[in-house]
C-alpha cells in the first residue's frame, strides 16, 4: 500500500489503497470515477497541512496538482484566477513580484490555493474572504463546474459552505481573487503595529510576517504538525465576564477579541499555556514549546497519540476554564473524515 507520510505535514505513518496526483480536470474526474466503480472512498488532498490521519485510509487519495494562474486588471483592481493545486505561499510571493498587493499578511500559510476557502484561512488581520471574488467548484456526480460568489461561500471564522453543503462530491478547482490597486496595509497584529502605515511597503509586511511565523511556528519538515490544532473558542459575554473575574483573581489579564455579534473570541493558545501544557507529551506527540496551540510529531507519533494528547488538553482546559476547545484540524479515519469533536471528547 502506498505511503501517505510525504503527502501530509503531520508526517504520521499511514497508508492508502492508492495515491493519485492529478494535473488536469480530466485526470481528477477519472480518478474519482474509477474509485466509485470499485466502491472505494476518496479523499482530496492539497498539501495535507490541515489533516490528521487516525489510521490507514482504505480508499483513494487524490492529490490536487491543478496548476496555472491568470491575471487581468482594470483601472481599480487586479483579478487573479488561480487553479486549485497552486501552492498558496508561492502565489503570495509571485503576486508581490508582479506588484500586486494585498496577500502579504497571508504569507507562509502552507497549503494549496484551492484549500484556502475551505476554512477561510486567516492570519494577521486578513482572511481569504477579504480577497475572494469567487470559488470554482466541480460537481463530481454531474460532471459540471460552477462558480460561487464570495457571499455564497458563507465564510466565517475557519468556516465556509465547503465544510457543510459542498463537502461530499464536490472539489474546488480554482479560486478568483480581486485585489484593489488602492492598497492599504493591514497592521493590526503583533509587531506589524510598529510600521508606519504611510510609508510601509507590502514587501516589508510580507518579510515581517515571514519572520514572525518562522520564529514561533515549527517547520513541518522538522517537526510534523498541522498548524493550530484547535480553533480559538468564541464565548458569550456572560461567560467571558466570569472568566475575566476568575483571571483577575489570579492577577491575569485574559486576551480577548470582541466580535461584531457581541460574542467574544478567546486565544486557545493562551488557555492551553495557562494550564502549563507547553512541552506536555504523550508518546511521540507533544505540545510545541513555543506555541501551545500547535501539536507536534516528535518523530514517530501515531494518530492515536495525537488524539490522546488533544483529548487531555481539551479536558484540562475545560476543567480550568469551563471552555471546550474544538479541533481546527480535520480528522481522517479509514473511510474518510470523522467528527473531530467526537474523537477528542
Ligand atoms: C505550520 C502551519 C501553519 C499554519 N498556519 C495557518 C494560519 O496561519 N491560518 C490558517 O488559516 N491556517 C493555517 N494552517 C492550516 C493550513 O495551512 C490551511 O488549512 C490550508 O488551507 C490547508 O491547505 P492544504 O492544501 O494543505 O489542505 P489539506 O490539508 O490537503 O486539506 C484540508 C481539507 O480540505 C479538503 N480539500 C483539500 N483540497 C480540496 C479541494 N480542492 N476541494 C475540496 N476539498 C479539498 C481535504 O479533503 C481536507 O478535508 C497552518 C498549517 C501549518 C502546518
Amino acid at each position: 500500500m502506498p505511503n501517505l507520510q510525504p503527502f501530509h505535514t503531520f508526517h504520521i505513518a499511514a497508508q492508502a489503497r492508492k495515491i493519485i496526483q492529478v494535473q488536469t480536470l480530466e485526470q481528477l474526474q477519472q480518478a474519482w470515477q474509477a474509485a466509485q466503480a470499485e466502491n472505494l472512498p476518496t479523499l482530496i488532498l492539497g498539501q495535507g497541512s490541515n489533516v490528521l490521519f487516525l489510521e490507514d485510509f482504505n480508499g483513494v487519495v487524490i492529490v490536487n496538482r491543478l496548476q496555472g494562474i491568470t491575471h487581468r486588471e482594470d483601472e481599480d483592481f487586479h483579478y487573479l484566477h488561480v487553479n486549485a493545486g497552486e501552492n498558496w505561499h508561492h502565489l503570495v510571493q509571485w503576486s508581490l513580484t508582479q506588484n500586486i498587493r494585498g496577500l502579504e499578511n497571508l504569507a507562509l500559510i502552507p497549503g494549496c490555493a484551492g484549500s484556502a476557502p475551505i476554512q477561510n484561512i486567516g492570519a494577521y488581520g486578513v482572511e481569504f474572504k477579504d480577497l475572494c471574488e469567487y470559488v470554482e467548484v466541480l460537481d463530481q456526480h454531474r460532471i459540471e463546474t460552477f462558480r460561487l460568489t464570495a457571499r455564497q461561500c458563507e465564510f466565517g471564522y475557519r468556516e465556509s459552505i465547503f465544510k457543510h453543503r459542498y463537502r461530499h462530491g464536490y472539489v474546488i478547482t480554482a479560486v478568483g481573487l480581486k485585489l484593489t490597486k488602492n492598497w492599504q496595509p493591514i497592521l493590526k497584529y503583533g509587531s506589524l503595529v510598529d510600521f508606519n502605515a504611510q510609508t510601509v511597503t507590502a514587501k516589508q509586511v510580507f518579510d515581517e510576517v515571514c519572520r514572525i511565523r518562522q520564529s514561533k511556528l515549527p517547520n513541518p519538515d522538522e517537526w510534523g504538525n498541522a498548524g493550530s490544532f484547535f480553533k480559538n473558542p468564541i464565548v458569550s459575554v456572560q461567560q467571558f465576564n466570569e472568566l475575566k473575574k476568575h483571571a483577575e483573581h489570579h492577577a491575569l489579564e485574559i486576551p480577548h477579541y470582541p466580535q461584531s455579534d457581541g460574542s467574544v473570541k478567546l486565544a486557545a493558545g493562551w488557555l492551553i499555556d495557562r494550564c502549563n501544557l507547553k512541552g506536555y507529551r504523550i508518546g511521540a506527540a507533544a505540545v510545541h514549546e513555543k506555541q501551545a496551540l500547535v501539536l507536534i510529531n516528535k518523530g514517530n507519533a501515531t494518530g492515536a497519540e495525537v488524539v490522546a494528547l488533544a483529548r487531555h488538553i481539551r479536558q484540562t482546559v475545560a476543567a480550568e476554564f469551563g471552555v471546550y476547545l474544538q479541533s481546527e484540524v480535520r480528522f481522517i479515519g479509514q473511510n474518510g473524515e470523522v467528527n473531530g469533536e467526537q474523537v477528542i471528547s
